[in-house]
This record gives structure tokens, C-alpha cells and sequence, in this order.
């Protein structure tokens, strides 16, 4: 027989990813008691599988590289490019607080920031990435929340949120057998988001049901906490607004057939439809153009077109695929042999028949393109790729990976104030209750609106997190709450 084991503690922290660990680390900080649990049996979340990629403003690294950014640009870009939903005040408050408090604040962690890439919709070059990515990003996050005396409490999933009249008392939650309840003056969701459960998506989307989308975020990104917040009363916002990716194909093997794996680092490969044309600027891959250029096809689902040198340096985003950024080859090989959503053909015309499209009009697709990179173009005409990464495609074998949508970012959640305190539908506070990262749609419930500049999912998770774990911890008597400092 087990019992239920009763645990006391100022703060608890429900999700061990980026907005957990930052919330951790932040109530250290602040002198509290803190526990995280985790579900999973490593901590890391959706942040540690990614690409480590943050928007930040005004950092040494574009000082260095010569870009003027001031947090104004910065927020014309993000509501020019998020639209009327994104929520102006998480995302200006986010903007100027990424110079000290996250990109100085991670350093001061152990983080190490090494480059800059340009994303669409961006004036300026600022998606700043961490040293190993994600994985080398929140590998120091968690060293320094454990040197700090944090508890961390991993294969520990939350089964439920306790409530004594109108204030949130503690947790309880499953580890193995046992039963564990939390007592906690304060908890903080970081559940992340739901896009690792088809169902809710289709729940949202349902116009998404007629084809195949797969499940693209961390394993455990499964809305449990939305499930457990909206029954607290929480409210949910924008929650239809999901960001889904093309260069996906499906995990073949994942037994419920519903998993997708983001494969990267293939150049100049192209993407053609079930018509055998080329859709898009293959170089803007992301969820602003890519995604919903693969979501108006009919059907819904495109190849990826490439020769064997083109593979090359292929990775996929998957712990069985890579360890940190290190691509297993041979596991990308056995993908490749294997899996019977990529075809493989000896020529073009022969991997056109394997594929079901039309011969002619894919010949003279492929065709088409050779010839843009025959003629020296800078860009090719239909689209206007660049072609300084391209090659020829004219050495067999010839490869089709079949990709449908992924989804992977949820751009809506649980809506809080400034303070990530959970809102009710009169907005106000629930007592105790905290939210951040990705179930709170990255910060604030809608902070990027409907698109995002890129480095605005896990930046913003992070940073929430530390709002969320100061003012927890000020709740729970400790400190005087995030107060951070804005670079104005
Ligand atoms: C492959 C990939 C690449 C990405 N690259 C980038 C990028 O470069 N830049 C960017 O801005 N964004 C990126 N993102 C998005 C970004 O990683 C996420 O938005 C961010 O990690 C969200 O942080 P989070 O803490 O809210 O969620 P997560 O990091 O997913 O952490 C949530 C944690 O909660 C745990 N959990 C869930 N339910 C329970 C439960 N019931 N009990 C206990 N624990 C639970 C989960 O197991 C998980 O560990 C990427 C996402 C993916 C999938």
C-alpha cells in the first residue's frame, strides 16, 4: 500500500522547462523555498530540444556586429508583424527588459550567447542564439537552479491544484506510485503548451481535421496544466493562434503515428505539392510565410526535393537524431532508408512516378530551377530564393521527404496580468496562482499575437518565467517581486 506523502514549501513550480527553471531560479533568488516537479524524467522541456534562439535588443553581440537596434524598432516590428492580437504591454515590457534580464541575467547563469541570425519580419538582425542551442542554454539554466539549493522533482507529474476557498493552497501529483501532495503559499504553471496533443488542436482548429497535422513541440507539451487551470477558472485567450512549420516529416516510428520531426540544414533543397509545383520561398521556412503557404495546399502536404549531396548535413531535432546540436548520422541514415514517408529514386523521373505527381510538370519544375543556378541568378525568378546556398540538383540518388504542417508554438494561453498572477474572466487574480511561459502563451496569454519574429517563444517563456517566480515569491514573503531593469 502507498500513501500520500505531504511535502511543504513556499513556492511550487509545475514544469521543469524554460519558464519553470527560470521561475526557479528567480525565487531562489528572493530567498524562498522552492520546488519544481517535472513529469518528464529530465527536465528541459520544449526549450531544451531547441534552437536556443531569443529575440534580444540592443546586446553586445549586435553592437559588435555593427546593428543600430533600440527597443522602439524593436516593438514597431513586433506589432507590425503580430498584428491587432499581439498585447502591446507584455511585449513592450518584454522588449526592454532582454538586455539585462535575460541576455545579461542568463550570462550571469552560465548561459554563453555566440550568434546572430536574421528572421522574417525583423529590420534588424537580434534572434540571438545560445552556445549548443537550446540544450547547451537550459543544461546551464538547470545547473545553476540546482547550485542554488533548488529541488527539482523530476517523473513527478501534477494531477491537480489545491484550493481553500478563494486562494490556491499547493499541488498534488503522481511519481511512480506514490501520491504527493504540495503544500505551497504560491504556485506557478509552466506546463508549456499543448501542440505535443493533436486533440486540442483540432479542438481549437477543428477546420484542420480533414488531413494529417502532427504533433511538433517537447513530448510533454500536452496541455495538462491548461486542462487544470480552466477548471480554477481561468481565462483563455487567442488560443487558436498556432504556429506550424513545414520542413517536418512524420516520426515513423512513433506507434500512434503522430509525431513529427523537424529536419534542418538540407540547402537548396525545394519543396513541391501534390501538383508537382514548387508554393514558396523556400528560405522563409518558418511559421510567418512557410506555414500558411503549406496550409493553402490541396492536399495539405509537400515534398522536400533533394540529391544525396544535399543531405549531407541534415539533422533532426530529436533526441533519437542528435544529442545537443550533434546529429547521430547513423540514425538519420536509418531515417532516411526507412522510413516510408521519404522516397528515394535513382532519377528524377523515376522519384516523380514514386511520388504520384506529374512527371512532366515536376521534370520542369526541378528544370526550372537548375537553370536559375545554370544562368547565375542571384535569385531564382519564381519565388525569389536566393541561390547563394543552392546547388544543381544532378547527383542521384534523389531523395522525396514527404512533410505535412507541424504544429509547434501556441501563441495563446492562459491570460495573467503583469505579474503572471492567473486572470479570471473579470480579469482579476486568482490568489496564488501564477502562470508562464508557453501555457500562458509565452507570456501575458497572447504576447507575440499572430505571428511571432522568432526568439519570441522561448525569450519571452524565460523571462516570464522570472516575473512569475519573483512575484510568487513575493507572495509567499519573500523578496519585493521581479523588478529587473529596462533598458529605456
Ligand atoms: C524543436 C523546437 C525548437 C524551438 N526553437 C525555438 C527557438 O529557437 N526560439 C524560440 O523562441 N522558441 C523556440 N521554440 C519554442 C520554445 O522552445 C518554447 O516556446 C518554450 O520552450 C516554452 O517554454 P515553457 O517552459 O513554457 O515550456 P517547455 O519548455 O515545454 O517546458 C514545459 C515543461 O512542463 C512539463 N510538464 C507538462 N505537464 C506537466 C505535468 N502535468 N506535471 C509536471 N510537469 C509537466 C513538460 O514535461 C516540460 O518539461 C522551439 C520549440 C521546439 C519544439
Amino acid at each position: 500500500m502507498t500513501g500520500k506523502k505531504i511535502i511543504k514549501t513556499d513556492v511550487v513550480i509545475i514544469g521543469g522547462g524554460g519558464a519553470g527553471i527560470a521561475a526557479g531560479i528567480e525565487a531562489l533568488d528572493a530567498g524562498a523555498k522552492v520546488i519544481i516537479i517535472e513529469k518528464g524524467a529530465e527536465p528541459g522541456g520544449a526549450a531544451i530540444t531547441s534552437g536556443g534562439g531569443c529575440l534580444i535588443v540592443g546586446s553586445p553581440l549586435q553592437e559588435k556586429a555593427g546593428i543600430h537596434d533600440t527597443p522602439d524598432i524593436a516593438f514597431n516590428d513586433w506589432i507590425k508583424w503580430g498584428g491587432a492580437s499581439a498585447d502591446e504591454v507584455w511585449a513592450r515590457y518584454y522588449i526592454e527588459h532582454t538586455l539585462h534580464d535575460l541576455y545579461h541575467w542568463a550570462e550571469k547563469n552560465g548561459v554563453k550567447w555566440v550568434d546572430l541570425k536574421g528572421q522574417e519580419g525583423n529590420s534588424v538582425v537580434r534572434w540571438t542564439r545560445a552556445d549548443d542551442s537550446g540544450y547547451g542554454l537550459m543544461n546551464k539554466l538547470i545547473a545553476s537552479y540546482k547550485a542554488k539549493g533548488g529541488n527539482l522533482m523530476t517523473s513527478t507529474a501534477l494531477t491537480g491544484i489545491s484550493r481553500e476557498g478563494d486562494r490556491v493552497t499547493g499541488i498534488t501529483a503522481k511519481s511512480g506510485a506514490d501520491e504527493l501532495e504540495i503544500a505551497a503559499r504560491t504556485v506557478v504553471v509552466a506546463t508549456g503548451g499543448f501542440n505535443s496533443n493533436i486533440d486540442m488542436v483540432f479542438e481549437v482548429r477543428p477546420e484542420l481535421k480533414t488531413g494529417r497535422v502532427m504533433e511538433g513541440s517537447g513530448v510533454g507539451a500536452t496541455g495538462d496544466g491548461h486542462k487544470l487551470l480552466r477548471e480554477l477558472g481561468g481565462y483563455f485567450t487567442h488560443m487558436d493562434q498556432i504556429w506550424f512549420y513545414v520542413y517536418s516529416t512524420p516520426d515513423y516510428r512513433d506507434p500512434r503515428g503522430r509525431r513529427g520531426l523537424a529536419f534542418r540544414l538540407v540547402p537548396g533543397y525545394i519543396w513541391v505539392n501534390q501538383q508537382g509545383r514548387r508554393f514558396h520561398n523556400e528560405s522563409l521556412s518558418g511559421g510567418g510565410t512557410g506555414g500558411p503557404a503549406m496550409l493553402a495546399q490541396n492536399p495539405r502536404h509537400a515534398w522536400a526535393i533533394a540529391d544525396r549531396p544535399m543531405l549531407a548535413n541534415m539533422t533532426v531535432a530529436d533526441p533519437y537524431y542528435q544529442t545537443g546540436e550533434k546529429p547521430k548520422r547513423d540514425k538519420i541514415e536509418e531515417l532516411l532508408e526507412n522510413s516510408p514517408f521519404i522516397k528515394k529514386a535513382n532519377t528524377l523521373a523515376e522519384l516523380a512516378d514514386k511520388i504520384e505527381v506529374d512527371q512532366a510538370t515536376f521534370l520542369n519544375t526541378v528544370e526550372r530551377y537548375n537553370d536559375a543556378i545554370a544562368k547565375g541568378l542571384k535569385n531564382e525568378p519564381d519565388f525569389g530564393k536566393p541561390l547563394g546556398a543552392s546547388k544543381a540538383f544532378d547527383t542521384a540518388p534523389y531523395y522525396a521527404i514527404q512533410m505535412f504542417p507541424l504544429a509547434r508554438k501556441n501563441f495563446g494561453g492562459v491570460k495573467t496580468d503583469i505579474r503572471c498572477r492567473v486572470l479570471d474572466k473579470h480579469f482579476e487574480p486568482i490568489k496564488g496562482l501564477y502562470a508562464a511561459g508557453e501555457v500562458a502563451g509565452m507570456a501575458g496569454g497572447h504576447i507575440n499575437g499572430q505571428a511571432g519574429l522568432e526568439g519570441t517563444m522561448l525569450g519571452p517563456s524565460i523571462f516570464s518565467g522570472r516575473v512569475a517566480g519573483g512575484w510568487a515569491a513575493e507572495e509567499a514573503g519573500h523578496g519585493q517581486g521581479f523588478v529587473g531593469k529596462a533598458n529605456r
